[in-house]
C-alpha cells in the first residue's frame, strides 16, 4: 500500500490522492501552497475588519455552517473565543452525517453556550408525516439544551405525540 512521504497517510484514507512523480499526497501539497501563498496576517486583519464592522448590527454578529467536523468546529471555536462574537450556526442535516460528527456537535454546542438546538429532519419536512421522533429523542437524552423540532407535522396528534413520546 502506498504512503505519503510526507504524513504517512495511506492511499485508502478518503480523498487522498498521492502523487506519484514525489510520493506526497494532494492534503500536503495544499498545505504548503497556502503556508508558501498565503499572507495570514494581511487575511487576519481583513477578517478583523469584517467582524469589527458587522458586531452587534443584529441579533448575530455572523452565520456560521456547521457540520461537526475538524474545519468547522475550528472556525466556530476560533471565532467565539478569539473575537467573543455571537454566532448563528447552521447545519443541514443531508441524512448521511457521521455519527462522532453528530456527538461532536452536541458538545461543541454545549461547551460554548448554545441558545438552543433546532431540529429540522430534512426526511420528514413538508410531507406531513409526523416529526422524526427517534431523532429528537437522541438529542434530547444526549443535550442540557432546549431543543426546537420541526419538519414534519401535518396534525395534532403529531404535535401530541412529540410532546408524549419524547417527554420534552
Ligand atoms: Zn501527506
Amino acid at each position: 500500500m502506498r504512503k505519503c512521504n510526507n504524513c504517512l497517510l495511506p492511499e485508502t484514507y478518503e480523498t487522498i490522492e498521492i502523487d506519484s512523480n514525489d510520493n506526497s499526497c494532494n492534503m500536503c501539497k495544499t498545505s504548503k501552497f497556502k503556508e508558501e501563498n498565503v499572507d495570514w496576517g494581511k487575511r487576519k486583519n481583513m477578517l478583523d475588519k469584517v467582524i469589527e464592522k458587522y458586531r452587534g448590527k443584529y441579533d448575530y454578529d455572523c452565520i456560521v455552517p456547521f457540520s461537526g467536523g475538524k474545519d468547522s468546529t475550528f472556525t466556530l471555536l476560533y471565532l467565539i473565543e478569539e473575537y467573543n462574537i455571537k454566532p448563528l450556526v447552521v447545519r443541514f442535516n443531508h441524512g448521511f452525517m457521521r455519527s462522532n460528527h453528530e456527538r461532536n456537535v452536541e458538545k461543541v454546542l454545549e461547551l460554548e453556550g448554545a441558545g438552543e438546538i433546532y431540529i429540522n429532519n430534512i426526511s420528514n419536512d413538508g410531507l406531513m408525516r409526523g416529526y422524526n421522533l427517534g431523532l429528537t429523542k437522541y438529542v434530547l437524552d444526549h443535550s442540557k439544551l432546549p431543543i426546537i423540532s420541526c419538519g414534519g407535522a401535518g396534525n395534532f396528534k403529531h404535535v401530541s405525540d412529540a410532546f408524549i413520546k419524547t417527554e420534552i
